[in-house]
């Protein structure tokens, strides 16, 4: 978003990132950084809590991502979450000018197009979600869902990942609500919206930078170095690589019980392998997560109690983040970068590793649930519920032969070059921009004035 917000000047809105104690006003904090102006809200705790941590990250994540009996069901939370939806509304509404283009992103701010409308904004306002859209039962699950869905109608132009989670969105908008779907467009009482296919890319130049000068100071590698701890001998162990936030859609239990099969069934690769698997801290003070890094924790003791040996250890675990920089040696020195969420919107790591690579490219092996398996078909695609399946389909990768490797590189790179961040946004605003508002909504610009002159 920073490169894009560059090119066009413009705002970036949302919350500050700051949590207070006291009650918090709607008055936002403004500053610049380089040509884009910065303007920012503060939360109080309670906001955060109820809003951010149990309505988007407990309720919302779990339902999109089609995980049910994750969801934490409270209206205390979704009534939060409107009240800083309306707040963030109210904020923003006094500095805004005609004909500008509002661009809202993700899951915490389904609403907040609406509450602009609601206070007379009649400019075009888009939405891109960057999580899957599940089924119209599973979106059901959700406390006043319905609700929910008529926040999608106040928008101009919603975007998604992929053509199943369009469909999905189609589906549940004219199942639950009055209106007629025609191809893209959702037509509701107050405007017609329409619904379209953006699949996210990375920025391929900067990781092919990255990986390339971590090649040129290839005598003492970051990975060598840190496994030549374990591994003294000669013979560089082959690289099987994980990168992912520890978070439950990511499927890393999955993917360390298939790693565990690959090492039951194939005796030869042990001492030959190493899972390197970074799990960047996400959200740690959510049960789910500190259930799901207790089961992560568990597994590699496991798996590494069974099978290692004095000078050997099949899972090297490192539970921190790294700088992008720092991830391209990792991805340029994988033989197999296993991508293997349970459902992810798209996956951005997979891109990533597929612009580290150099002369000798490694293996994508990605699971059939992320949005990228459908941008990414040269890719071993997998289903990580499967674990026999999918370590056989590690072996494979671990065994497949230069030209092959080769092969599918060059597709999937010359997939990734094209789809680039930038060319992506770019494609949303363009988009944007070409609809034409029906604005058969009334403006209630007075209700602002009217709050203002009571208060
Ligand atoms: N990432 C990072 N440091 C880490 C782990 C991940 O900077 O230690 C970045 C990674 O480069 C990628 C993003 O986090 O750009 C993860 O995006 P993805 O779409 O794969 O998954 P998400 O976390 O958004 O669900």
């Amino acid at each position: 978003m920073r490169a894009a917000l560059e090119s066009h000047t413009g705002m970036w809105f949302g919350w500050s990132g700051t949590t207070t104690e006291r009650r918090t006003s709607s008055t936002p904090d403004i500053s610049e950084i380089g040509p884009i102006n910065l303007v920012t809200v503060d939360l109080s705790a309670d906001e955060v809590n109820l809003f951010y941590t149990v309505f988007a990250n407990r309720s919302l994540w779990p339902t999109l991502h089609s995980f049910p009996t994750m969801v934490t069901v409270r209206h205390d939370a979704y009534r939060a979450y409107q009240r800083v939806n309306r707040k963030f509304a109210e904020a923003l509404l006094p500095m805004l000018e005609k004909g500008d283009l509002i661009w809202v992103h993700d899951y915490h701010l389904i609403s907040f197009g609406r509450e602009l409308r609601r206070l007379g904004w009649t400019g075009k306002i888009g939405f891109f979600l960057h999580t899957p859209f599940p089924s119209t039962e599973i979106f059901g699950v959700l406390p006043a869902a319905d609700e929910l869905l008529r926040g999608f109608e106040a928008y101009d132009l919603v975007g998604l990942h992929t053509a199943r989670y369009k469909q999905n969105l189609l589906d549940a908008l004219s199942t639950e609500l009055e209106g007629e779907v025609e191809g893209s467009f959702f037509t509701g009482s107050e405007r017609s919206t329409k619904v379209g296919v953006f699949p996210i890319g990375t920025d391929p130049a900067n990781f092919e930078q990255w990986s390339l000068k971590a090649e040129q100071e290839q005598a003492d590698t970051f990975i060598q170095r840190l496994l030549s701890r374990r591994s003294p001998s000669p013979r560089r162990p082959k690289i099987i690589l994980g990168v992912d936030r520890l978070d439950y859609t990511k499927g890393i239990p999955q993917r360390l019980l298939t790693f565990e099969q690959l090492l039951e069934r194939h005796p030869s690769l042990r001492g030959t392998v190493t899972l390197v698997q970074i799990s960047a801290p996400s959200r740690t003070r959510v049960p789910e997560y500190i259930r799901e890094r207790e089961r992560v924790d568990q597994l590699v003791g496991r798996i590494n109690g069974r099978f290692s040996e004095a000078d050997w250890a099949p899972v090297h675990y490192l539970y921190r983040s790294y700088t992008q920089p720092e991830l391209a040696r990792f991805y340029r020195e994988a033989d197999v970068c296993l991508v293997t969420p349970l459902r992810d919107g798209m996956n951005l790591v997979a891109m990533e590793f597929v612009a580290s690579q150099g002369p000798d490219p490694g293996v994508l092996i990605l699971s059939r649930f992320c949005g990228a398996s459908e941008t990414m078909p040269d890719a071993v695609t997998v289903n990580p519920y499967d674990s026999e399946g999918t370590a056989e389909a590690l072996y494979r990768a671990l065994m497949m032969d230069g030209t092959e490797r080769k092969r599918r590189w060059e597709s999937l790179m010359s997939g990734v070059r094209s789809r680039t961040a930038i060319s992506w946004s770019e494609g949303f605003l363009d988009e944007l921009s070409a609809t034409t508002s029906i604005e058969s909504f009334q403006p209630a610009l007075a209700e602002v004035a009217g709050r203002a002159a009571s208060t």
